[in-house]
């Protein structure tokens, strides 16, 4: 696997490889991967000539009062799971090197970045839209590859794609699980055991309330039962939102039937952990 640190080299490979009429598959990251990250580059994998996978803690995607400066970085033990995994490029540039000196641009997708999570983070889909069309324009995929556990990160990034008419095909991948439920992140690791324990209350809630919509309960009750039962568990700081949304427009949805997204963002021992499922009926 090589591994390239400036934005001019990623150009000039992606360059070469489109010339030679090489697919590439692109998988962004801010590192500290696990499994669910390595899902993203073993589909990659099946799918392109080459797979790219980018690490870079994105400082314009976290608020004033968030984790930048103690999001977990260890690239070197990164290097070895992507080499398992069959990576061919690590791309990981620093930050001077993505935001150089005057750097004033920025990408902005309206509406459904301002619900769920943009009402907490009211900076970080425009940092996500930004860095992932700079890693489109320095990578050139052919094809990039998220996480469906960022559900609504995949609707913007979705949303861009098509509004700009960029020539990148979506994939979104399932969220990989722990066995007992909790999806992976990389935050996981500030939890002590009592908090990890706590956080299985997430997938939980979410699961039986997926029960619920199978059962054609009304929305606005089956969220009213998952703000209860993530309020019973004491070691859950905050709720910041947890209910049932329509997956294309975010909205709380008030009636049953057709596609819902479940969603949860909550806070447990100063962690903001999110996790999601997405049922038909
Ligand atoms: P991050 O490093 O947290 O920015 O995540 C990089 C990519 O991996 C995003 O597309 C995430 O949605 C995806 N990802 C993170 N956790 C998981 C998971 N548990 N299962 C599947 N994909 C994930």
């Amino acid at each position: 696997m090589e591994t390239i640190r400036t934005p001019s080299i990623m150009k000039q490979t992606s360059r070469r490889l489109q010339m030679q009429g090489r697919s590439v598959g692109l998988v962004p990251t801010m590192g500290a991967l696990h499994e669910g990250h390595l899902f993203l580059v073993k589909r990659a994998r099946m799918d392109n000539d080459i797979v790219v996978v980018s690490i870079f803690v994105n400082p314009t995607q976290f608020g004033p009062n968030e984790d930048y400066e103690k999001y977990p970085r260890e690239t070197d033990n990164d290097i070895e799971k992507l080499i398992k995994a069959g990576a061919d490029i690590l791309f990981a540039p620093d930050v001077q090197s993505v935001y150089p000196e005057g750097f004033s641009t920025s990408i902005e997708v309206g509406g459904i970045t301002k619900k769920l999570c943009g009402l907490f983070r009211p900076v970080h889909f425009s940092g996500v839209a930004t860095i992932v069309n700079k890693l489109f324009n320095m990578v050139t995929p052919n094809r990039a590859y998220f996480g469906q556990k960022d559900f609504q990160q995949t609707r913007v990034i979705e949303t861009m794609i098509a509004d700009l008419n960029m020539n990148v095909e979506f994939i979104r991948c399932a969220t990989v699980r722990e066995s007992d439920g909790l999806a992976m992140s990389s935050r996981n690791r500030f939890l002590s055991p009592e908090g990890r324990a706590a956080a299985t209350t997430i997938y939980k809630t979410l699961s039986s309330a997926a029960e619920q919509v199978k059962a054609g309960v009304p929305p606005p009750e089956i969220t009213e039962h998952m703000n209860e039962a993530l309020r019973a568990e004491p070691l859950v700081e905050v709720v910041q939102y947890a209910g049932v949304y329509d997956p294309l427009t975010l909205d709380e949805k008030k009636a049953s039937g057709g596609s819902s997204l479940l969603a949860i963002a909550a806070i447990i021992e100063n962690t903001r952990l999110i996790d999601n499922i997405v049922i038909e009926v």
